[in-house]
């Protein structure tokens, strides 16, 4: 394996800090009273304000035109597919020298299955395809992905809401919560029951519908404030009596569970080079504070604990960026999932971020715990991680299971 950053990923990364100095750092120095004060950042209902919403469709518009914004999209959907070596890399180096920033991240790289050019999409019909692409690719219109409910979350064979067909439209009902960015998408990606006999046996049943969330029946009850925040991105879903015509339904009837896991893979190595950079920016702020403060006569870093702190910290970096590559190039080589692998490296990586906050925020003391620095915002974020895209204890789960079916390859 070839460890060199190859040359257009290095000149990708460049030309996107450029973006991101020239064009996403100005605007948020320029509102960061709105971006950067939580009570002028959510409404009361925990909705962001429709300014900030302003901005977000600006940037990701701009990333668009500066083409950004679709460069990790799959070809036929109009992206450049550029592999996931590059996406993980674009996202360390992302993450690394613009953290926890409002206008960044997932705005100008959309979260990569979720919204934007999702490969979720290459199941729509033509003519679907023609007339809602464009407005997605332009980052004029955004997505969401319905799948979790109430008593469906990492079990999602558990979901009860059902799609009856009559004539040739679809009604649909029920319930879906912690669904990012429903409250300010245009459209979801809808799983829904159209099989009760398949779902019940767990061989299928379940589809998933292209929905325009201005539809009749489709409302966005509330926002989901997730830690220490005074509002969210993710919302809750009533689905009452909804109508979707047959042609919106996205691959196969009866097919969507494997729909939703078409690249879902994508998004957790995305998260995964989130997080590595993440967490390199966070050490280097333990460094530079252990240089400089001084308690008993000496610089923090001259003590052993905080030394034994640091050493952690860049140890459990350097396990999970190698992990994250090696992951990665496997992906680009063989074309396959390794999904023991995949699920390794979310698991390792978000956890690895974690603890590395944890340990930058000990070493900087009482500021490390304001919300000055930022390393809060990053904590919060980092405990977060755990849960979506699969839960740390699923990935174990998934893990342990291919290595019981005897898959001990570590190549
Ligand atoms: C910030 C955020 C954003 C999200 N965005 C989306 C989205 O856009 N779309 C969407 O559809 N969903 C989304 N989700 C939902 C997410 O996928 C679920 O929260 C997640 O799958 C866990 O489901 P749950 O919350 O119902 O927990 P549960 O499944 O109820 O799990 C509860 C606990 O039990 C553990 N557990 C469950 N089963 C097992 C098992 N077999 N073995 C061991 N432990 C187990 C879990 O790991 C967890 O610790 C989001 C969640 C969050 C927090």
């Amino acid at each position: 394996m070839n460890f060199t950053v190859p040359e257009e990923t290095l000149e990708i990364i460049n030309g996107l800090k450029q973006f991101i100095d020239k064009r996403v750092i100005p605007l948020e120095e320029e509102n960061a009273e709105l971006l950067y004060n939580e009570r002028n950042y959510y409404l009361e209902n925990g909705r962001r304000h429709p300014k900030v919403e302003r901005l977000r469709k600006e940037v990701r518009m701009a990333s668009a035109e500066a083409g950004f914004y679709t460069m990790f999209g799959d070809k036929e959907l109009g992206g450049e597919e550029l592999g996931p070596i590059t996406a993980l890399l674009t996202q360390e180096a992302i993450a690394k020298s613009y953290p926890n920033r409002k206008l960044i991240d997932p705005v100008v790289i959309p979260s990569p299955f979720t919204n934007g050019i999702t490969p979720v999409l290459r199941g729509l019909k033509q003519e679907l395809k023609d007339y809602y692409l464009d407005g997605i690719r332009k980052g004029e219109k955004t997505l969401c992905f319905g799948l979790t409910e109430p008593d469906a979350g990492s079990d999602v064979w558990g979901i009860k809401t059902k799609a009856v067909k009559v004539n040739n439209e679809w009604v649909i009902n029920g319930t879906k919560q912690w669904i990012t960015n429903a409250p300010y998408a245009d459209y979801c990606m809808l799983f829904a029951v159209t099989n009760p006999e398949l779902h019940e046996k767990r061989k299928g049943g379940i589809t998933c519908f292209f929905v325009e969330t201005n539809s009749e029946g489709f409302n966005v009850d509330s926002v989901i404030p997730v830690m220490g925040e005074l509002g969210g991105d993710a919302g809750i879903i009533s689905i009452d009596q909804l109508r979707v015509p047959e042609e919106n339904i996205i691959g196969e009837l009866d097919q969507g569970f494997t729909k939703a896991m078409h690249g879902i893979n994508n998004g957790r190595l995305g998260m995964s080079g989130k997080c590595i950079g993440s967490a390199q920016w966070a050490l280097k702020q333990a460094i530079d504070y252990a240089n400089m403060r001084k308690t008993f006569g000496k610089t923090i870093g001259e003590h052993q604990t905080i030394q034994n702190m640091l050493a952690e910290s860049a140890m459990d970096i350097y396990a999970a960026r190698n992990m994250a590559l090696h992951c990665a190039w496997k992906i680009e080589n063989t074309k396959k999932q390794p999904v023991k692998e995949i699920s390794m490296v979310k698991a390792y990586c978000t956890e690895m971020l974690g603890r590395v906050y944890d340990k930058v925020i000990q070493i900087h003391g009482g500021v490390g715990v304001s919300n000055e620095l930022k390393l809060e915002a990053g904590y919060r974020y980092a405990r977060i991680l755990r849960i979506p895209d699969g839960t740390s204890e699923i990935h174990r789960r998934t893990i342990a299971r291919s290595l019981l079916r005897g898959d001990l390859n570590f190549n």
